[in-house]
């Protein structure tokens, strides 16, 4: 289970089988077209990198001319609604990352569940078999490798928090240094899910102990913080948290998102969930044009 939490819990397969929606089924298919198939959504993927690394040089910059920094991981006992950070001393700049669908393509293991029949439901035993066999069945999410590569050319440290189980962590650095980055060193520069929570913010609190975190990326709320959808929400209300001004003012500017319309707590809800507002609704029918 603490493996299926890792990937945000469900599959766009899953959450397309909950909703029992003929329509959003058919648009799981789009999320796997856009994620692992599309130019638009590799140039996403490079924007976000983009910014990460712009992000991470104007810091260093600061810092070398003696302002002081704020970590960009929330400090304890903050809330969405007064969030606060704490400064981040002299410790070393590093940014700290996801792995699945933020570094790591799983492209072995997405082509197999893209391909399952319809309304089967999605294997929480395939994906832990995936942690530990499909580490040469990755790829690098593109422009990952050259932010990777320019951060630490720079000095800023690239730390791993994914919720991969801790008993498959060794199998995880492989997977990584397969796409092409350095191999990670659990408890060092990777951290993994020790006690299948799913829960990030002790690992981001225990990474900001001993670095100046600058810049997070993620493809789920969860890899910025917990406090987004501690328990299950409704989506508009959920959504709604991205837009608390303090937070709002964040995406982009310390927290940087990865696509991922393919699974996750971002890929549920029916027709009507997802279009509640009636008066938005517009309706045609071929051949009785006005
Ligand atoms: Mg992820």
């Amino acid at each position: 289970m603490r493996s299926a939490i890792a990937r945000g819990l469900f599959s766009a397969s899953l959450g397309a089988l909950l909703a029992a929606s003929p329509a959003v089924a058919q648009d799981a298919s789009k999320g796997f077209q856009f994620l692992y198939g599309s130019a638009e959504g590799a140039a996403i993927s490079r924007q976000a990198f983009n910014g990460v690394v712009s992000l991470a040089m104007a810091r260093k910059a600061q810092r070398e001319a003696g302002l002081p920094l704020v970590q960009t991981v929330l400090a304890p006992g903050s809330t969405l609604e007064n969030p606060a950070f704490e400064g981040c001393g002299e410790k070393p700049l590093a940014a700290v990352f996801d792995v699945d669908e933020t570094m790591l393509l799983n492209v072995g293991f997405e082509y197999w569940d893209a391909g399952r029949p319809a309304g089967s439901t999605f294997s929480f035993k395939a994906w832990e078999n995936w942690e530990k066999t499909g580490f040469d069945k990755v790829a690098a999410v593109p422009g990952a490798l050259e932010a990777a590569a320019n951060l630490r050319a720079a000095g800023i440290a690239v730390i791993y928090n994914t919720n991969r189980t801790s008993a498959h962590a060794e199998e995880t650095a492989r997977a990584i240094e397969f796409a092409g980055f350095p191999k990670p060193v659990p408890g060092q520069d990777l951290f993994t899910d020790g006690d299948g929570s799913g829960h990030k913010d002790l690992r981001r609190a225990a990474i900001a102990s001993t670095y100046c975190v600058v810049a997070m990326g993620g493809d789920q709320l969860g890899d910025f913080s917990d406090l987004f959808s501690p328990k299950p929400m409704d989506i508009h209300a959920r959504r709604a948290t991205t837009a608390a001004p303090a937070i709002a003012a964040l995406w982009g500017q310390g927290w940087f998102v990865l696509p991922n319309p393919v699974y996750g707590k971002g890929v549920v809800g029916d027709l009507d969930t997802v279009f509640p507002d009636t008066a938005l609704r517009w309706t045609y029918s071929e051949g009785k044009e006005q």
